[in-house]
């Protein structure tokens, strides 16, 4: 499995599958999630919706994961996850890696053979872009490709790229 880094709009990439940093509402916000609303279009919302409803009437817990079709996107499917909010005390890391865990679970069992990752909870939920660089990065590496080819780590601004350039450099160095 390749794990790429790159510096953009996930919203853009051409993968099969983008991970949504969503909240347990399922019903849209602002950052990555609203982008990924914005570029899907109304069915994604529809969608989510009806998930809420069907099968999270108390909404999607932290930590696990779901998808919907990529509607509008140029991905065939969204992962919605929910990432652990710092500002509201979720500063456990097993929360931060069961989100990713459980998104690269979903994306295997979509047979997703690439898939793209937001920085998850490294902005308005208030992670430590180093904390979520290690504990994504790690996790990824750790779990078995089952398919997967390429992970992408798609970073919207550049000082948080670098964070991931350097915490995946010393990864790589302890091998
Ligand atoms: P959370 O609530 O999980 O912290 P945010 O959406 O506030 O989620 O932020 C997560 C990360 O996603 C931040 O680093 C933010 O800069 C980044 N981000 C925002 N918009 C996009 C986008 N269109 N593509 C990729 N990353 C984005």
């Amino acid at each position: 499995m390749e794990i790429a880094l790159v510096t953009g709009d996930i919203t853009r990439r051409n993968v099969q599958a983008v991970v949504n940093a969503a909240n347990s509402s399922l019903l849209g916000g602002g950052g990555v999630d609203g982008a990924i609303h914005r570029a899907a279009g109304p069915e994604l919302l529809e969608a989510c919706r009806k998930l809420r409803e069907e099968t999270y009437p108390g909404g999607l817990p932290v930590g696990e994961a779901v998808a919907t079709e990529g509607f509008g996107l140029p991905a065939r499917w969204v992962i919605h996850t929910v990432g652990p909010n710092a500002r509201a005390g979720q500063t456990d890391p097993e929360l931060l890696r069961a989100a990713f865990a459980n998104s690269l679970q979903t994306a295997v069992s979509l047979g997703a053979s690439s898939v793209a990752f937001p920085a998850i909870s490294a902005g308005v939920y208030g992670w430590d872009a180093r904390d979520v660089a290690e504990i994504g990065l790690r996790t990824v590496r750790e779990h078995p490709g089952n398919g997967i080819e390429t992970v992408e780590f798609v970073l919207f601004s550049d000082p948080v790229a670098q964070v991931f350039r350097t915490v995946l450099a010393d990864l790589d160095s302890r091998d």
